[in-house]
């Protein structure tokens, strides 16, 4: 790629309202622009780092053993009221009517929409276990969006659904997951925790969350660097009853006063869900013993938009974005120091030759522009090699 014909209008300062780094980064990265509160455009740069982060997952996902589909982002009141989110849900889920008066909503989630398919298609034990995923737009009419891609109302999540017939199945699919999960962030580059999470009201019986550690992180983990508890605060609070937190009650295995607390994001979750979507919907297979039964289910989600936020939550210094190499835009960046001088242009055009015949997702810096202009923008958008 060439710079001269690539869109990435940078910035030299980051427009106001963004407060954390990855925000004002990525606005000044050119990576990406708002439209309106939460809703944001992804630029040239920004997009290659969202699909660099979204090909991770998809070939762990893949490698997990699930099947990629794409479901409808526009889904039917109905579907929501066999479940009850559709009073349940407050003004989180953004309703509409279409042309026939009929109700529908914009997916925050798809556990009605794939229960509903799985059911209709999936009639025997010898059919299960099932395990779907997509990465698809997400909509959450989230009361306080804020810091860019990170608590957007429109974002773009993996979310993954197993069906399975017995409980050991979901055991083992619930595994494979949290081990593709490990190997996604790690893969990522970040450094982070999975920690023991509160299923909250979605009523499962196991769940994990993985958070990137990070200051500007909005949730609390609790954690012990001797052995490997760690919790999300309100899990430990929840514990430890209406006593505050006491490093006993937490971690019961080391010694006393070990615990430290940091604050993380949270870039995925993995639930148990157990039987509750397939119980209110009607989601049954025949088993081996010619019993009717519901399928036990698990989902798993990551906010892939999130993620590439997280990264560089994790990587810049005061020039820019450091993005780990997996996660960046381009792998280098060739900048031509001087326009003027033909042998210097000359190089630089033959080494972009030679770098992308070799296969290297180079970008090669051929603006008419300063070499001071030229360095400050391959330092803010955080390519690793430069030449
Ligand atoms: P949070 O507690 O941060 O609001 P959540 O627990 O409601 O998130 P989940 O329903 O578990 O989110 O969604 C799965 C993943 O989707 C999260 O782990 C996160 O990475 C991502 N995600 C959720 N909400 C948003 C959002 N508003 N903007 C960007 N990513 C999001
Ligand atoms: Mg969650």
């Amino acid at each position: 790629m060439k710079y001269s014909q690539l869109f990435c209008p940078t910035l030299k300062e980051a427009p106001q309202g963004a407060e954390v780094a990855s925000h004002k980064l990525m606005l000044r990265a050119g990576m990406i622009r708002q439209v309106a509160a939460g809703i944001y455009d992804m630029l040239p740069v920004g997009l290659r780092v969202l699909r660099k982060v979204e090909n991770i997952i998809r070939e762990e996902m893949n490698h997990a053993g699930a099947q990629e589909v794409l479901l409808p982002m526009v889904q039917p009141a109905e579907l929501w009221k066999e479940t009850g989110r559709w009073e349940g849900n407050g003004k989180e889920l953004l309703r509409f009517k279409d042309r026939h008066e009929r109700d529908f909503c914009l997916g925050p989630t798809h556990e009605e929409i794939i229960t509903d398919l799985v059911r209709r298609e999936v009639k025997s034990y010898k059919q299960l276990p099932v395990v779907l995923y997509q990465i698809q737009t997400k909509f959450r009419d989230e009361v306080r969006p804020r810091f860019g891609l990170m608590r957007g109302r429109e974002f773009i999540m993996k979310d993954c659904y197993s069906f399975d017939a017995t409980q050991e199945g979901l055991d083992k699919n619930y595994k494979a997951m949290s081990q593709a999960y490990h190997n996604i962030f790690k893969r990522c580059g970040l450094k982070f925790r999975s920690v023991e999470a509160d299923s909250g009201n979605i009523g499962g019986s196991a769940s994990e969350e993985f958070m990137v550690l990070a200051d500007t992180g909005e949730d609390f983990i609790i954690h012990c660097p001797n052995c490997n508890y760690a919790a999300n605060i309100e899990k430990a609070v929840n514990k430890a009853g209406t006593k505050p937190i006491q490093e006993n009650d937490a971690c019961a295995k080391c010694e006393p006063g070990k615990l430290q607390i940091v604050k993380g994001i949270e870039v995925g979750h993995i639930f148990k869900l157990g039987t509750k979507y397939s119980e209110s919907m009607g989601a049954k297979f025949l088993d081996s013993d010619g019993k009717q039964k519901e399928m036990i289910m698990g989902c798993y989600g990551i906010g892939a938009g999130r993620t590439a936020a997280a990264a560089i939550e994790q990587n810049f210094d005061d020039r820019g974005i450091i993005f780990p190499p997996a996660l960046a835009p381009f792998d280098a960046v060739i900048v031509i120091a001087k326009m003027r001088d033909e042998n210097i242009v000359k190089a630089g055009f033959e080494l972009y030759e030679k770098m992308k015949s070799a296969g290297i997702d180079v970008l090669l810096d051929d603006r008419d522009a300063s070499f001071g202009a030229k360095a400050a923008d391959a330092d803010l958008i955080g390519v690793p090699v430069r030449v």
